[in-house]
């Protein structure tokens, strides 16, 4: 269908306004139209789909690049997986990350090949699990501590946290590690296993054409009008007054009133590199602090079954640092005056009529895509039919009282 067409077709008033088109919003507007035959106007203020899955063919040498870093697509949700089948196959990448630490590398999450590289022995699980035992068995008291750094020693012992983690998080959150609370990082996996991947959930892959034509043809209806390079904010005042699912900064739909939430950025540095492979892995964690960049990504190795050229590769080093307006935000940094403003934030979306709240800005979580596109799909099922069918809401009502606010 023509652009023209396709414009006259979903032209006309739409039954819901969707800002943002991460993955939550897109699963929120293509569930929309194909479920529930609606219209729905997509407005997103970068110039392209997918949020930060977002992934562009590299001109000079045909490479896919991940341009927000590299979105690895994993999950053990049946129904998400069926969903994201929908639009794209997977291939059967399974994802390994590498630390270096000083001159060594050694596989992440920390389990069995690690600890045998690292005390340069050979270790069945049991022998390992009592070395890591005995090694943090002096700072077990302190594990209960607040800290990132009480936490992990406790689980892993002061010689590991020191050459794999102690820099690498330093790094991360541009705090030092004794300072940060321990939720950072919840439970440090440990696997008593040579189990190497980074994830171990029931399904894991990348989109066998890359993730522009996946995420492009979830926007394919032409009940989907999309505005790419639009900020919500220079025309809210001009959209149809229609239910709206906002899926950008929570703090910045109230204007801050109640300060900023804060968030860490990262700049990624991309170069062409002269050689057909620089690094022989898709990721690799720089450990120490003396490294200014905390991963190096090699994007070509996400692809192993493609034909790629031997004459170059693309790399990106990835930095991390606290956000200043006007930074893109990545991930909440959760400090605790993040938590008074975010409870007030959340009581006031739930008074907002006709606004959802969701995806990783609007409800101030970090998601990985799986999680934002399960989430989206509750929305939609719970919250958005009812609404918009008046069936479904008669049906909603006597089962249960109106409901908004950030989704989880
Ligand atoms: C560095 C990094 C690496 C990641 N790696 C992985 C991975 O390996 N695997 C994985 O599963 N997930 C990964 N994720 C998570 C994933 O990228 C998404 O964060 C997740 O899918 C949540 O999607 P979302 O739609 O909520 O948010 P986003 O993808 O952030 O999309 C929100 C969209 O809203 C738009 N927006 C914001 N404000 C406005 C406004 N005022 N007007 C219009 N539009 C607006 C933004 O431009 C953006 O496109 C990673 C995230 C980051 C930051």
């Amino acid at each position: 269908m023509s652009p023209a067409a396709r414009t006259a077709e979903a032209d006309g008033e739409p039954d819901l306004v969707v800002v943002g088109a991460g993955l939550f919003g897109l699963t929120v507007a293509e569930t929309t139209a194909r479920e529930l035959g609606k219209r729905v106007l997509l407005i997103e203020r970068r110039r392209h789909l997918g949020g930060n899955a977002w992934s562009e063919i590299d001109p000079q040498t045909g490479i896919e690049v991940h341009r927000y870093g590299s979105h690895l697509f994993h999950t053990s949700n049946e129904d998400v997986w069926r969903y994201v089948n929908r639009f794209t196959a997977f291939t059967r990448y399974e994802h390994r990350v590498f630390t270096v630490s000083g001159e060594r590398v050694f596989p992440m999450p920390i389990n069995l090949a690690t600890i045998c590289a690292f005390y340069g022995r050979h270790l069945t699980p049991a022998q390992a699990r009592e070395l890591i035992r005995s090694e943090a068995a002096p700072y077990a008291a302190d594990g209960a501590g607040e800290s990132l750094e009480q936490r992990a020693l406790a689980t892993i012992g002061p010689r590991l946290y020191d050459a794999l983690v102690r820099g690498y998080t330093a790094k991360q959150w541009q705090t030092d590690p004794r300072e940060l609370p321990g939720s950072v990082i919840g439970r440090l996996p440990v696997r008593y296993a040579f189990d190497t991947r980074y994830f171990d959930d029931t399904w894991q892959g990348l989109p066998v054409d890359g993730y522009a034509p996946w995420l492009k043809r979830m926007a394919s209806s032409p009940l989907i009008t999309v505005a790419c390079g639009v900020d919500f904010f220079d025309v809210r005042r001009e959209l149809p007054r229609v239910p709206l699912v906002y899926t950008g900064p929570l703090d910045r739909y109230f204007d801050c009133r109640a300060g900023a939430l804060s968030w860490r950025t990262l700049d990624f540095e991309r170069r062409t590199l002269p050689v057909p492979d620089h690094q022989g892995t898709a990721v690799l964690n720089y450990a120490d602090v003396e490294v200014p960049w905390t991963r190096v990504h090699e994007f070509r190795h996400l692809h192993p079954e493609r034909r790629h050229t031997q004459d170059c590769t693309v790399i990106a080093r990835e930095y991390s640092r606290r956000a200043e307006s006007g930074d893109e935000p990545y991930y909440p940094v959760n400090a605790p005056a993040d938590r008074d403003r975010l409870l007030c934030y959340r009581s006031m979306a739930a008074a907002e009529r006709d606004v959802f709240f969701g995806g990783r800005l609007g409800s101030y979580r970090y998601l990985d895509m799986h999680m934002a596109i399960a989430s989206a799909l509750r929305l939609v099922r719970n919250e958005i039919a009812p609404r918009l069918t008046p069936v479904l809401r008669r049906a909603a009502a006597s089962s249960r009282g109106p409901g908004s606010g950030p989704v989880g």
